[in-house]
Formats: structure tokens, sequence, C-alpha cells
């Protein structure tokens, strides 16, 4: 099919014509590595009449009567039609294929849809899922094409040394065993998971507790099932000099079909979404088990997140309730953080503008401590995952993932299992090794190495 005709700008007509662009060709540039000086010229580029960059891809909109230069350049593949700037309309990290309208493709991981510009400027009325593209047209960047990229900062023998103890192979057996519960919200054997969860947190010195909500009212659920109550476990490391002050390493442990959200389709192994983020929460909880740190360390697997978030929301509302949301001085989310088909390792860090600064950290965590990772940065994160409500009570917030949902072929579907997580320990160890870095750094190693430590 031929998208060009598709997307003849009929909606886009009866859009009142202030604001919007003329909508022109696009195609997709590969821009892996490019660098900051040729990525900048290409964009300021005289057929490039706008410019869309996605981390590892960029969208151009060219000059209709060079739009064949551009097709005949290596690196490049088509686009996705007509587009003009105003239409653009990113989805990510959400349940798109329940969604009413097909993307137009995916560019650099992140799925892209036209939408109407006055749908756009209207859009958290109007209920639409996704962002519009930033000002400055940069959704994500590649950490090779920035200016200045983040370099490896010096070694800490410390730090190294809880590096190390990143087990790959350990993650992905955790990992593989909670894949074989039925972890849906809605499934008697979630509670079976949350203890084989809570079973590890003691396991390693951790002080286990639950936090217990109510799921009900779900509107974006057909059909609504009935209230239940569900929880959250939690292991509590106490921190050696500052145990006010926390710090949450965050993963849902729930997993749907995109079929139903209600539980009732079954299987839904959700191996990478979202077994992949709890097993990396009790791999850290391993690697820093023996280890005293400053601040307290809060462990938790949340439940509830693939109706609405409902866990981390309604944990960030009881801190924000009893005064406690002052404690939590950072978070780290981890969701789908194991499939990367080819090419560079690319894993992807993401907070808001307000915590800019968060991401030139986790970039020389990276480049210090796990190098293999390609880092791809965007201070646009969205609403997917359960970095968004502790972001939305303040507290600096980092998601930590593979590059976006798009990616993986079997999301939300009963072929998410272990066996098609392509390098899933390549990434993932690479992925917890920088967060586990992130997480010395943010609570603080108290003594050097209490005991049980080589
Ligand atoms: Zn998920």
């Amino acid at each position: 099919m031929d998208l060009r005709q598709v997307l003849l700008p009929l909606a886009f007509a009866a859009v009142s014509g202030a604001a919007a662009a003329e909508p022109v060709p696009t195609v997709i540039v590969d821009i892996h590595a490019l660098g900051a000086d040729r990525l900048q010229a290409m964009k300021n580029e005289s057929s490039v009449r706008w410019a869309a960059e996605f981390g590892n891809e960029l969208l151009l909109g060219v000059d209709p009567a060079r739009l064949g230069e551009w097709t005949k350049r290596p690196r490049v593949r088509d686009g996705l039609g007509l587009l003009a700037p105003e239409e653009i309309w990113i989805r990510d990290h959400v349940c798109a294929h329940q969604a009413l309208q097909p993307a137009l493709g995916v560019v650099g991981g992140y799925e892209v849809l036209r939408q109407p510009a006055s749908v756009i400027r209207f859009a958290e009325r109007s209920g639409v899922v996704g962002s519009a593209l930033p000002a400055n047209g940069v959704v994500a960047r590649e950490q090779r094409n920035e200016a200045h990229p983040k370099a490896a900062t010096a070694v800490s023998s410390a730090v190294q040394n809880l590096v190390d103890r990143v087990d790959a192979e350990r993650w992905f057996a955790t990992m593989s065993a909670l894949a074989s519960f039925n972890r849906n919200s809605f499934s008697p054997a979630l509670g079976a998971a949350r203890d084989w969860i809570s079973a590890h947190f003691d396991a390693n010195g951790l002080v286990s507790s639950r936090f217990t909500f109510t799921l009900e009212n779900l509107s974006n659920c057909t059909p609504s099932p009935p209230p239940i109550n569900i929880d959250n476990p939690i292991g509590l490391k106490l921190g050696q000099t500052l145990p006010d002050e926390w710090v949450v390493v965050g993963a849902h442990y729930d997993s749907r079909n995109v079929a139903r959200c209600d539980g009732t389709v079954a299987p839904q192994p959700g191996a990478n979404d979202n077994a992949s983020g709890c097993a990396g929460v009790i791999e850290l909880a391993r690697v820093f088990a023996n280890v005293a740190t400053e601040r307290s360390v809060l462990f938790m697997c949340f439940s509830g997140e693939e109706q609405g978030l409902w866990g981390s929301r309604r944990y960030v509302e009881s801190l924000q309730a009893s005064g406690e949301i002052s404690k939590v001085k950072h978070m780290i989310n981890l969701d789908m953080l194991g499939y990367d088909a080819s090419g560079p390792l690319d894993a992807r860090v993401e907070t808001t503008a307000a915590h800019a600064a968060l991401l030139g950290e986790y970039s020389a965590a990276a480049a210090t401590y796990a190098p293999e990772l390609n880092i791809i940065t965007s201070s646009s994160t969205g609403g997917g995952s359960d970095h968004w409500y502790f972001l939305g009570a303040g507290v600096p917030s980092v998601f930590t993932w593979e590059n976006g949902a798009s990616v993986y072929p079997h999301y939300h579907k009963e072929t998410d299992v272990p066996a098609n997580m392509t390098r899933a320990r390549e990434l993932a160890g690479g992925i917890l090794k920088m967060d586990a870095a992130m997480l010395a750094q943010k609570a603080g190693l108290a003594t050097l190495f209490a005991d049980g430590f080589e």
C-alpha cells in the first residue's frame, strides 16, 4: 500500500488554516553514530523542510521536487508519506495494537501517527494517548550524536566491584522463572508470583512488606472486571547514615495479553514485559546484598501496571498522603530490558526536561561501566511506565529500557517468552550494570563493603 495515497491530507484540509505548515514527503535516515556535526549539517540541507530526531533514526520532511535525491542516498528508507511537523503524534510503550488508529510506522523505536494539528493542540482534552513533537524536534538522541558525548569517568573500584557482581545468566534464569507464573493482575496466581518475589527479597537480607491497593473502576479495560485487592511486594534495605532518604528501584511484575486486560485470555507470559524488569530489581537486590548504603533502598515490584500504572500510582499517592514522598530522592524504573534484534546494543534512558541532567549521569555511568551499550536519551518521556507518577510527584526518576516497546514483535502477545528475547543477556546485563553504578551513586556506599564482599 502506498501510504502517500492514503494520507492525502483530507483531515488536514479541515483544520483551520493558521498554524499548520504544508505537508511534504518524508524519508527516514539511519543516523546511528553520525556525529553531531554531520547530523546538524543534514538537518540544515536546503532540501530539508523539517527534521524530527528519534534516537538512531531521523524523520525528514523534504522538498517534494528533491525527494528522488533523498531516496537514492545510502542509509535512507521510505518515509511515512506526506506530513507536516504539527501533525506528528508519537506513541510509545502503550498497548498500540488495541488503539483505534494504527501507526504510520515506527521510527527509531517510536510509533509515529498522524493527527490533525487541531487534535494535537487539545490532546489532553481529546484523550489521545501519546505526545506531540517537542519544539526542538528532538524526541530522543543517541549519545554518540551529542555535541559533547559523555565520556567514561574514572573507575571507582568500589563501584566496579558492584558492577562486576551483575550476573546476566542469573538474571535470565530469574526472568524465565517469573515468566512461568500467570501474572495478569486479575489472575489468582498473581499472589504466588508476589510471594516468590518477596522470598527473593528476604533471601537477600531485605525487610519484606507489601503495599496493597484496590484495582477498580477501570475505564480502559473492557469488559471491566470486579474490584480486586492486589499488592506491590517491597524489600527494604535500611540506610546506614541517611535511613529517611530513599532510593526506589522499581519494575512492574504484572503482565497482559493484548486481547483483554482482565486476564481471561491466556497465556500472557510477559517475559520481556516485564519479568525482565522485575528480575532486574531482584538482580540489583542481589548485587547490593551485604553492601551498606548511606540512603535506604526500596526494591519494589508493582502490579496493575498494565491496566494504567495503578500499583505505582497508588503507592505514590499513599506517600503523598503520609508526607513521605519527600523522602524519595531518586527512582529507577525498569520495564522491558531484554530485546534487541541486531546492530548496536540500544538502551534508552528517559526522564523529563526538569531532570535532564540525570541523562548525562546515566550516560557517563554507561560509558564507564557498560560501554557495550549504545545509549539513547530522551527528556520527553511519556506516561507509559511506572516512573510516571513518581515524576509527577517531583521525584527525580529515570526509565531505563530497550529502544522502545515497538521494536519487540512479541509485545503483549503469548509469544513474549524468554526464547524470543534476542540478545537478552547482553542488553539486560549492560542496563543492569549501568543501573548498579547509578544506584551506588544515588544510594551512596556507606562504608567500604561491610562483609561478604570479595
Ligand atoms: Zn511493561
